[in-house]
């Protein structure tokens, strides 16, 4: 199944249990405008390499269109139209004034040195930039980008439209950046995590979990949730996998981390497994926090935890969601879950539109109450109507941008 037929999977069940009209439908799914563009540098060696850089922006029935960018071997259109399609219904869901969009480019920014990056990404916003901007559609940092690239990004776009510190969010703190915006998402996972478990009346230290991916959210996840006193037995990463029944030392894998430029490979301090064994471990919550796709129907039989929460974009395919359900997991969706890294992009945009910053503490509460309004919200609905939080959280999505595209006006 192609990234985007699953999206539109869940859209359509969704959709159902709201009777949506099939002009509707068509009208929320088609995306507004697909960007294609040539990247072209001269490598370190002299070589000219020449990428497609991909744009999708989704909707913005409800404000600018905001999505990440993407760096990975598996980017194409197919996924980067389905992810920007997620980040429609994702800030439709904890309701901030935004659209969908998302670009990347298929690359492993593994190969290149950071002078190539920085060209890779100069060259991109050379492509872009007459399409996005604060008003129209906002990029941040998602797999293989960063604080770094998203700086590049800024100083780029500066150059044809001036300064405008709020066409990209994710930004070094020190150039216009959030103080809590590279946590956020694995805080906020941290955050509905807790709020789940405490509604189905599990205390944290009685709770074993495990997380694929030990990048920005996984490793801001485990940091969170160990903090909060689960066990956390688990973690992987392009690696592999390691685990510790009795508990992973979860501040000297973080500290392991940070000393080798990001990632696990070598370390010692639990038994190495790989990462198809993680996602089958006797836990109680898994958390895949790395790349979509890992749930199908090949592995959905395996997986012995009996909570998901969805850290990464669409890790659980539709085939998997129906078997995990058929079984009584209960999944939190990604359009949920995730949401707390674009709530604090939303704060760093009204910050630079603003000229104002807020500390930390600031930054944590407001993420706080705005991912738990709307897991009370989705999680009241789901009860409600008795679907999954899935389908509750694509009916408030739905919900909302179709209100805010019927009151537009569409003739
Ligand atoms: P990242 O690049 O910081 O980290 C990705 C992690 O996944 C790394 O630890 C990497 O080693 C690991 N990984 C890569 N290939 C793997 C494989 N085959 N098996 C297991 N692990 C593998 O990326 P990130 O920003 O942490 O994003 C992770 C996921 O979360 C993505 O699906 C992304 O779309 C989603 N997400 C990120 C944000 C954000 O703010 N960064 C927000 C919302 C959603």
């Amino acid at each position: 199944m192609k990234a985007f037929d699953s999206t539109q999977l869940y859209f359509n069940r969704a959709a159902d249990q709201i009777d949506l009209t099939e002009n509707m439908r068509r009208l929320l799914l088609i995306p507004k405008r697909e960007v294609q563009v040539q990247v072209a540098i001269e490598r370190d060696n002299g070589e000219i390499a020449t990428f497609v850089g991909y744009r999708v922006q989704h909707d913005d029935a409800r404000g600018p269109m905001k999505g990440g960018l993407r760096y990975h071997p598996d980017v194409d259109m197919d996924e980067v139209r389905s992810l920007a399609a997620l980040m429609t219904w994702k800030t439709a869901v904890v309701d901030l004034p935004y659209g969908g969009a998302k670009g990347g480019l298929a690359i492993d920014p593994a190969q290149f040195s950071t002078r190539e990056l920085e060209l890779i990404t100069r060259r991109f916003v050379d492509g872009i930039h007459d399409v996005i901007g604060p008003d129209m559609d906002i990029p941040a940092p998602d797999m293989g980008t960063n604080a770094e690239v998203m700086a590049w990004f800024m100083n780029q776009y500066a150059k044809y439209h001036g300064y405008s510190p709020a066409c990209v969010t994710g930004k070094p703190v020190e150039m216009h950046g959030l103080p809590g915006r590279e946590e956020a998402t694995g805080r906020g996972v941290g955050i509905l995590t807790y709020k789940m478990l405490t509604r189905m009346g599990r205390k944290p230290a009685q709770t074993r979990v495990a997380i694929q991916g030990f990048g920005n959210v996984g490793s801001h996840t485990a940091k969170f949730l160990h903090e909060a006193g689960f066990r956390l037995v688990a973690v992987s990463d392009y690696s592999g996998g390691y685990y510790r029944p009795e508990g992973l030392d979860v501040p000297a894998v973080l500290r392991y981390a940070l000393d080798h430029k990001g990632t696990l490979a070598g370390y010692t301090g639990a038994q190495q497994i790989s990462n198809s064994e993680l996602l089958g471990l006797d836990v109680d919550v898994l958390i895949p926090a790395a790349l979509g796709g890992v749930i199908t129907h090949a592995n959905a039989e395996s997986v012995r935890a009996k909570i998901i929460i969805e850290a990464a974009n669409a890790p659980v395919y539709p085939d998997a969601d129906d078997i995990l359900a058929a079984r009584g997991v209960m999944i939190l969706p990604d359009i949920l879950a995730n949401a707390g890294g674009v709530t604090a992009s939303y704060f760093e945009w009204v910050q630079n539109r603003q000229h104002y910053r807020w500390d930390i503490n600031r930054v944590r509460q407001e993420l706080e109450h705005v991912m738990t309004r709307a897991f009370e919200r989705v999680w009241e609905l789901s009860v409600e109507r008795k679907v999954s939080l899935r389908t509750a959280a694509y009916i408030v999505g739905i919900g909302r941008v179709g209100q805010a595209t019927v009151l537009g006006g569409i003739s």
